[in-house]
């Protein structure tokens, strides 16, 4: 007999869920008529969309703006090497793996960048968005986005052996920017560059967070831990402290002011956290000929390409060109330079 989501019935597949009574039939009927939405999808995003999916969700928007390198595959489970030969973009190869473990949820693999311009159009309609970006300026956009919107959403980071997670319940708990005032500038806090990470804190976190994101989808929201949890594997330190009530003086849920939605926080040049790179973006609705910019780069250095990219070598650089126009430019540390090569090689 063929089983879906569509029919109410609750497929055999999930038995020990159901059978968890925190869930039941009924939380597990809710959990197959959710839409989550994650924002990345590197390592904890794949141990996410994993769980997620498994566990036998609705819909699962994975939105990624990356595509697959070696030094990934030691914490981002979903990959393997043939996706870093064929240089596939995160999303497209989640999507991929996910389909063969678990043909019911509707899987949607996005090759986007999460943006000011563009978060209103992929995250419309979601009943839940997970954290899985590695920088600050996009967990403020998505809390500015989160909380405008009523949507809840769990938030988490890791770095070396440290992890940290807690969910946000807009009009119920505190927000992003009341734990946090605002994004520490480039190159103050410790990143994946300059500390490394390990895969356990990871999938870690990622569980945890998966864990909160099944409680409000089966609907047991009293169920979801309002605190904040770290963690150091190495160090041996699980700690889970009050989050703060949430501060009528704050700029995102007391007084409405959303900067990173709006765009007036926020860049255009992202440093990418893990590589050498920077990540520089295009406004909303620009599109690129790959075909046409391979012609014109290939005199110039070497070009690799498929279906949702391209990769120039040139000059000891390497440039990433997705067809949306952004690129990722590898081989420095340095936004103005990126900006330049950008504006050399593929046009301004
Ligand atoms: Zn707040």
């Amino acid at each position: 007999m063929s089983q879906d989501h569509s029919s109410g019935l609750v497929p055999s597949r999930y038995s020990r869920q159901v059978l968890f009574a925190g869930i039941g039939e009924e939380g597990q009927s809710r959990i197959m008529q959710s839409r989550i939405a994650m924002v990345g999808c590197g390592a904890l995003g794949t141990v996410q969309a994993s769980l997620l999916v498994r566990a036998g969700v609705g819909t699962l928007r994975i939105i990624d703006r990356d595509f697959v390198e070696e030094s990934n595959l030691q914490r981002q489970i979903l990959f393997d090497e043939e996706d870093v030969r064929a240089v596939l973009p995160k999303a497209v190869a989640a999507e991929k793996k996910l389909r063969a473990v678990n043909s019911l949820v509707n899987i949607e693999g996005l090759v986007e960048d999460v943006n000011a311009a563009s978060i209103a159009r992929l995250l419309d309609g979601f009943d839940l968005i997970l954290d899985a970006t590695d920088n600050f300026d996009a967990r403020f956009l998505v809390n500015d986005y989160a909380v405008k919107a009523g949507i809840p959403w769990v938030y988490g980071a890791c770095v070396g052996s440290y992890g940290l997670t807690f969910p946000v319940l807009p009009r119920e708990t505190a927000c992003l920017r009341c734990v946090f005032e605002s994004a520490p500038p480039p190159g103050v806090s410790p990143s994946c560059d300059t500390a490394g990470v390990i895969g356990p804190v990871v999938s870690v976190i990622a569980a945890i967070q998966v864990a909160e994101a099944l409680k409000i989808l089966s609907g047991r929201r009293d169920r979801v831990n309002r605190r904040i949890t770290t963690l150091d594997l190495w160090e041996n330190r699980h700690e889970v402290i009050a989050l703060p009530p949430p501060n009528p003086d704050c700029p995102c849920c007391g007084r409405h002011e959303y900067p990173y939605l709006d765009g007036s926080l926020g860049s255009d040049v992202t440093t990418l956290c893990g590589r050498n790179s920077v990540q520089i973006r295009r406004r909303e609705g620009t599109s690129i000929d790959l075909n046409d910019l391979a012609r014109r780069l290939e005199p110039l250095g070497r070009i690799e390409k498929n279906r949702f990219l391209l990769r120039a070598s040139i000059d000891g650089y390497q440039l990433t060109v997705f067809a949306d126009g952004r690129a990722i430019v590898n081989g420095t540390y340095d936004p103005a330079a990126a900006k330049s090569l950008y504006a050399r090689y593929i046009g301004s």
